[in-house]
């Protein structure tokens, strides 16, 4: 069976990863969809709707991801579409564990739970989607890979540094 490390980065890789196996990529536009299926999102994979990719180990990512970190990738929403199911979207909002005081507003499916993006007031116009969305994992290495890692001071023991990826004690964009 294929999987991400023996495949060509150059082309599209589509593993059964989630329940509606109807993504795409193509040369400057690709999909992310939530677990189920009922939320798809299309963005751009280059600039300048594309605004940056990153890693972030704040100890709020690691609460909402219920992981370590959240992997990040800034969309300016004139070039976001929803492909389907903006209906479907729950949002919860607040800034309490925000450091800079803005307030987070998080994008969740309503069936699957899947955060799919994030909105700040600290970044009008721009959405904050996830990496691990993306239906194209070969975007997750190539095109999409995180260029900072912020937060690291709040980084899990037991981790290391991404390789080749700008290390930034606190927040990169403050
Ligand atoms: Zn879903
Ligand atoms: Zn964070």
């Amino acid at each position: 069976m294929a999987s991400p490390s023996d495949n060509h980065k150059t082309e599209s890789y589509f593993p059964l990863a989630g329940a509606r196996q109807d993504g795409w990529s193509h040369e400057d536009r690709a999909t992310a969809t939530c677990f189920c299926g009922a939320v798809q999102l299309s963005f751009p994979t280059q600039g300048p709707g594309l605004v940056d990719t990153f890693i972030c180990h704040c100890t709020d990512c690691r609460k909402i991801t219920a992981s370590m970190f959240a992997s990040n990738f800034t969309v300016d929403d004139d070039y976001l579409i929803h492909e389907r199911g903006r209906e479907s979207l729950s949002s919860y909002s607040q800034s309490k564990t925000v450091g800079t005081g803005n307030t987070m507003t998080n994008f969740f499916c309503s069936t699957c739970g899947t955060l799919v993006y994030r909105v700040s007031t600290g970044f009008p116009g721009m959405s904050i989607l996830r990496i691990g969305t993306i239906d194209d994992f070969n975007l997750h290495e190539t095109k999409l890979k995180p260029r900072i890692e912020q937060f690291v001071k709040d980084r899990v023991g037991w981790l290391s540094a991404a390789e080749g990826v700008s290390q930034v004690h606190g927040n990169a964009y403050a």
